[in-house]
């Protein structure tokens, strides 16, 4: 008897996956979603302790349009909690304070996080020559048009908050992307955004999301939207070509398994995706084994408002680079969500490692900890050593897409397609968040559904 047939396997239980399972699951009910671990959600994990919710993983997430369809297709919009008002704050430690984040024109001609210099170099923007961003960093691109201050104060802390990421490695292609066109459509990044505006454009939701209980239960009520349960502690070791049919090679508890296939969606991170497709697509493996992730050490902490001296209020705060600080940054859980924090109490969620401290995850616990509140005591003043609820070691948890990534990822992409029924998907694609991620799936399923195959 040969191997067990299903119409699409999708090898990856992340967000990018189910989203990917779902939208082909609108044209057969056969899809196999198969997983190495031993839930559905890949980054979004959340767990209970001691009567706090702490994030494991990603902590929130914007709504962008494919996200929103998707949602309201299986019917789990009303699951979205949106972040309470106060989380438009942010705030940038610099000056030994944490200061406010500039987010109207009129604050960036206010915020002392730019010199008089630094704000006349912004306004100057318009009035810089055109370039050409597509192979720039983030740093030489914003540097030429915002000016270096720009760089230094604002978009470093921002980029090592979201990416874990240092401006002079990250592209500005990749990046940027908006900014970068609309330099080479407009020559100004003010006037394109101005000129290219368009009312009623925006087809997502405003603001930062995430659902009652947190984001594992999301993923775990998207996984309940497929046919079958997820296949899981089920490794993909590889997959091959049979004619127009693909082998799934599985290696799971009931030992190894073969499945065979006319679609596959590979939604892994991209160093598995270049193990699995080694033998069918090395250049594409080879290119895909060349993205870089940043690690990232991520601890929650219990904090009694009283024993800070500052107050705890807002989204959180990121880190200027000349601070002499190693915290990425935090995110105050318990001022954006309800339920977070036992009453009285609150949750923050620290970050640490990074491509700056790429060592972190490597540190024992007490090393690690012995940073953090040094950090923290400086930023917030603790009169009291906070309560660390989990310390997570993620060695490859955030891309970097880096000067050459777009054109790393079309020629990927132009290889497989190459190859019939088989499409990627996963956050180091198109962009780093939970929201580009689940479009990424969406994208990919619908390739597939596109192409024609011979019946
Ligand atoms: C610490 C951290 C914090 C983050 N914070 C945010 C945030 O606040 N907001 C935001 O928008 N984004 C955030 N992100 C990014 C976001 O979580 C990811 O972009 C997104 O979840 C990626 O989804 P994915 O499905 O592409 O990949 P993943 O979630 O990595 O899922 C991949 C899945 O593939 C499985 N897998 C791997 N190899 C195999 C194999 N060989 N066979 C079978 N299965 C396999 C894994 O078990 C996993 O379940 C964060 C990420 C991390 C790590």
């Amino acid at each position: 008897m040969g191997d067990p047939e299903v119409a699409a396997v999708v090898v990856g239980a992340g967000v990018a996956g189910l989203a990917a399972a779902i939208e082909l699951q609108r044209e057969t009910s056969e899809v196999l979603v198969i997983d190495a671990s031993d839930r559905p959600g890949g980054a979004l994990r959340t767990d209970h302790i001691a009567g706090y919710v702490i994030e494991r993983g990603a902590n929130t997430f914007q709504v962008k349009a494919p996200m929103l369809e998707l949602f309201r297709r299986v019917k789990l919009e009303a699951s979205l909690v949106r972040a309470q008002p106060e989380g438009r704050s942010r705030f940038i430690f610099r000056d030994g304070r944490l200061q406010p984040v500039p987010t109207s024109p009129l604050a960036f001609l206010r915020t002392p996080l730019l010199s008089a210099r630094g704000k006349a170099r912004l306004l100057a923007e318009p009035f810089i020559w055109r370039g050409d961003g597509s192979g720039e960093s983030v740093a030489e691109f914003a540097g030429r048009r915002l000016g270096a201050e720009v760089v230094r104060h604002l978009i470093g802390p921002f980029l090592t908050g979201v990416y874990a990421g240092d401006e002079t490695q990250l592209g500005a292609a990749a990046v940027f992307g908006g900014p970068v066109a609309l330099e080479r459509r407009y020559g100004s990044i003010a006037l394109g955004g101005v000129l290219g505006w368009r009312p009623g454009r925006r087809r997502g939701l405003r603001g930062s999301y995430s659902t009652a209980d947190g984001l594992g239960p999301l993923a775990r009520k998207l996984a309940a939207r497929l046919a079958e349960p997820p296949a899981l502690r089920s490794r993909v070791t590889e997959i091959r070509l049979d004619g127009r049919h693909w082998q799934i090679s599985i290696s799971g508890p009931a030992g190894d398994r073969q499945f065979r296939a006319r679609r596959v969606v590979l939604a892994t991170p991209a160093y598995e995706t270049a193990t699995i497709l080694a033998g069918v697509a090395g250049d594409a493996a080879s290119a895909l084994a060349d993205i870089v992730y940043a690690p990232i050490v991520g601890i929650p902490i219990a904090v009694d408002p009283r024993a800070v001296r500052s107050r705890i209020a807002g989204f959180g705060f990121l880190v200027a680079r000349d601070a002499g600080i190693r915290l990425l940054g935090a995110l105050f859980m318990s001022r954006l969500f309800p339920n977070r924090a036992p009453e009285g109490r609150e949750l923050i969620q620290c970050m640490l490692g990074g491509m700056g401290w790429r060592d972190a995850v490597d540190l024992p616990d007490d090393v690690v900890l012995r940073e953090l509140h040094a950090d923290l005591d400086r930023i917030l003043g603790l009169r009291s050593e906070p309560r660390t609820l989990a310390i997570t070691r993620w060695r490859q948890a955030i891309p970097q897409p880096d000067r050459d990534h777009v054109r790393r990822i079309a020629s990927i992409r132009e290889a497989l397609a190459k190859l019939p029924g088989i499409a990627l998907a996963g956050g180091y694609l198109d962009g780093i968040g939970v929201a580009s991620a689940l479009a990424s799936g969406v994208r990919a399923a619908r390739e597939l559904m596109r192409e024609r195959s011979p019946a």
